[in-house]
């Protein structure tokens, strides 16, 4: 089975599986793409996510020097 959210394999086992009321079931192997991919599936803008801000701060602070 594979990551919903980052598509890469997953060993039986491991990760996360999330069932839908509607009975669709996804494997995620993080907590990362877990919550990520359901906040997707909520279609929130994935740019919002703090883990981007992070990025972004980062790349700013290396233009400023
Ligand atoms: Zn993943």
């Amino acid at each position: 089975m594979k990551c919903a959210f980052c598509s890469e394999e997953l060993p039986k086992g491991s990760g996360i599986m999330y069932v839908y009321k509607t009975g669709n079931i996804e494997y995620y192997c993080s907590s990362r793409c877990y919550k990520n991919g359901i906040i997707l599936h909520r279609k929130i803008n994935p740019k919002e996510m703090p883990r981007t801000k992070k990025v972004e701060a980062k790349a700013e602070a290396k233009k400023g020097k």
